[in-house]
């Protein structure tokens, strides 16, 4: 079987995948309302969050510019913290839309600074809107968000974060650290196909779209939160995979949140083990390594990761990324979220070392 290691798609468990045969209903009928009621009220607990949780058909990126046109004005004032390519694209949906964007940008492999994110907010009052990234899946960082979301929150400002690739993996305590509007997406932590992104919104958030004057059609959330709350979405809803929510989140309400985390903490420190053990170099500082996805690099031996990933996918039918943006062709990453087994990663290491063997890689 092929043992994909990416940050979304992942693979998923066969029951899930089994689900998606189901035949087609009325999406506009009691059986699909049942169903749809069922998946809103158990996506809660993984959120930490008793706010309006709405299902939107659409990758994560859709979920982000939905948050982004629901809240953000053109002319507002929004301060974007990105620690990579994903804290980055959040910056440009909300530029796209006109908003006025101060860049905080911090290296790649490192957290944003606390400190430096509360001197953002003090030097301009006139700042509304904090977007942030929970989880940055190009270099493999996990950002301090409890600490980010408390001094937004001591501003008294609205936060929007990107936490498609850490929850349901990685705790995100939504109502606990006041998070306004946050969005995930089914192909990273979910054990789902991509198609949904699911997006929380708070009493603040409810009350920033409100006020929001920016246009929006498909992606108009009062909208979707006032057809979700009679049984039905906007739009036709990609039904299919609203069965395979049923059934994932079914599975993951019986391992638990506790004990899914606890699963993605031992498994990121094995593989951050695993990956020095064979002298690679990890990209992020380890005090702040995701426990979903661990990025390896930089090479400066003449090692060409992009080499070593295609023998891994045509010999061993490993899958590994690659960097994205500036780190195109300079880094791997390994993916580790929702559905593996520790048998899947040894596998992967192993391979990983006969190959680099094969590349005569010198440490
Ligand atoms: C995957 C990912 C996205 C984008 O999701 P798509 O489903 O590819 O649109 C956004 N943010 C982060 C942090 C991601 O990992």
């Amino acid at each position: 079987m092929l043992n994909l290691r990416l940050p979304g798609p992942t693979s998923c468990p066969q029951e899930v995948l089994d689900a998606m045969s189901h035949h087609m209903v009325n999406h506009r009928g009691p059986e699909f309302a049942a169903l749809l009621k069922n998946c809103g009220e158990k996506l809660k607990p993984f959120f930490k969050t008793q706010n309006d949780i709405l299902i939107l058909t659409c990758s994560g990126t859709g979920g982000m510019e939905a948050a982004v046109v629901n809240a953000v004005s053109a002319g507002d004032k929004v301060l974007a913290i990105s620690i990579g390519v994903f804290g980055d694209r959040i910056s440009k949906i909300a530029k796209t839309y006109g908003a006025n964007v101060t860049d905080l940008k911090f290296p790649m492999g490192q957290a944003a600074d606390v400190d430096a994110i509360k001197k953002a907010l003090e030097a301009d009052p006139s700042i509304k809107t904090v977007l942030v990234t929970h989880n940055e899946t190009s270099t493999g960082v996990t950002n301090p968000l409890k600490d980010i979301a408390a001094v937004v929150k001591s501003f008294d400002k609205l936060i929007i974060v990107d936490a498609v690739s850490s929850l349901s993996a990685v705790a995100c305590d939504v109502d606990g650290w006041d998070l306004d509007i946050v969005v995930t997406g089914s192909q990273k932590g979910w054990m789902l196909p991509p198609g949904f992104a699911f997006v929380s919104v708070s009493q603040c958030g409810w009350q920033a779209i409100d006020q929001c004057t920016t246009p929006r059609f498909y992606f108009d959330l009062k909208k979707a939160r006032d057809t979700q709350a009679k049984g039905e979405t906007p739009w036709t809803p990609n039904v299919s995979l609203m069965f395979a929510l049923g059934v994932s989140l079914d599975m993951m309400e019986k391992e638990g949140i506790d004990a899914i985390n606890k699963r993605h903490a031992e498994m990121g420190a094995y593989i951050r083990s695993k990956v020095k053990a064979l002298g690679l170099p990890l990209l992020a500082d380890e005090q702040v390594a995701s426990n979903t996805v661990t990025a390896v690099g930089p090479f400066e031996n003449g090692f060409e990761p992009d080499a070593f990933r295609k023998i891994l996918n045509k010999e061993y039918n490993v899958v590994l990324a690659g960097g994205q943006m500036e780190l195109k062709g300079k880094i791997f990453r390994i993916g580790h979220m929702g559905w593996f087994t520790k048998e899947e990663i040894d596998e992967c290491f192993d391979a990983m070392a006969k190959t680099l063997k094969q590349m005569d890689y010198k440490v």
